[in-house]
C-alpha cells in the first residue's frame, strides 16, 4: 500500500493509466504522483501544457492524455522521478518505456539492464534504446528501454552494474 511502502496499488494506478485507447496510439505520460504536496514542476516544463496542476499547487498533477506527445521532457524535471512514458506502438510485441535514472553508472545504448518492476522485483533483463541527459545542470537522465508489452505497465526502473552479466 502506497502510504506504507510507497508502492502504488492497482487501485492507485488506476487513477493515472491512459486510457487503453490513447495508449495504442503512440507515446503517452503517466504521473504516478499520488499524494498532495506543493510541487508542479512537470507542469510548467510540459511544451504542450498538458499537465494540469489545478486549483492549486497541493494538487495531483492531471495529464491531459489528448494533448500529451510523450516527448518525456517532464520525466527528467520531476524531483520525485514519478513521471513514465510508455509507447506500445514501438514494435510488434514490443513497448518502449522512459524511466527516470539517477544512478551512476548509467546505462549506454544497447546495453541489456536488469528491468525492476515497481516493488524492486527483478522482471527480466532488456535493452536500452536511448539514454538522455537531463540537461541545463539537470542531473536526473531519461532512460528507454525496450520491454514486451505485457511488461509496458511493470516496469519502473533499472539496475546497472553489481552484477558479472553488465
Ligand atoms: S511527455 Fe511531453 S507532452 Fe507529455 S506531459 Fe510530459 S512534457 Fe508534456
Ligand atoms: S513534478 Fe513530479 S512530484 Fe511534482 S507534482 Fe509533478 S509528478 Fe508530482
Amino acid at each position: 500500500m502506497l502510504i506504507q511502502d510507497g508502492i502504488p496499488t492497482s487501485e492507485d494506478l488506476s487513477k493515472v493509466l491512459p486510457p487503453q485507447n490513447r495508449l495504442e496510439t503512440g507515446p503517452v505520460a503517466m504521473a504516478e504522483c499520488f499524494q498532495k504536496i506543493p510541487c508542479n514542476p512537470c507542469a510548467k516544463a510540459c511544451p504542450k501544457k498538458a499537465i494540469h496542476v489545478e486549483p492549486d499547487i497541493n494538487q495531483t498533477p492531471q495529464i491531459d492524455f489528448d494533448q500529451c506527445i510523450g516527448c518525456g521532457i517532464c520525466i527528467s524535471r520531476c524531483p520525485g522521478l514519478a513521471i513514465f512514458v510508455v509507447d506500445l506502438t514501438y514494435g510488434e510485441d514490443t513497448a518502449l518505456v522512459l524511466l527516470p535514472y539517477e544512478f551512476l553508472p548509467l546505462p549506454v545504448k544497447g546495453q541489456s539492464v536488469l528491468c525492476l518492476d515497481r516493488s524492486g522485483r527483478e522482471v527480466g533483463r532488456y535493452p536500452v534504446v536511448k539514454v538522455t541527459p537531463g540537461g541545463n545542470k539537470n542531473l536526473t537522465y531519461v532512460i528507454s528501454v525496450a520491454v514486451p508489452k505485457s511488461l509496458a505497465m511493470e516496469v519502473r526502473n533499472i539496475r546497472v552494474g553489481g552484477d558479472n552479466n553488465e
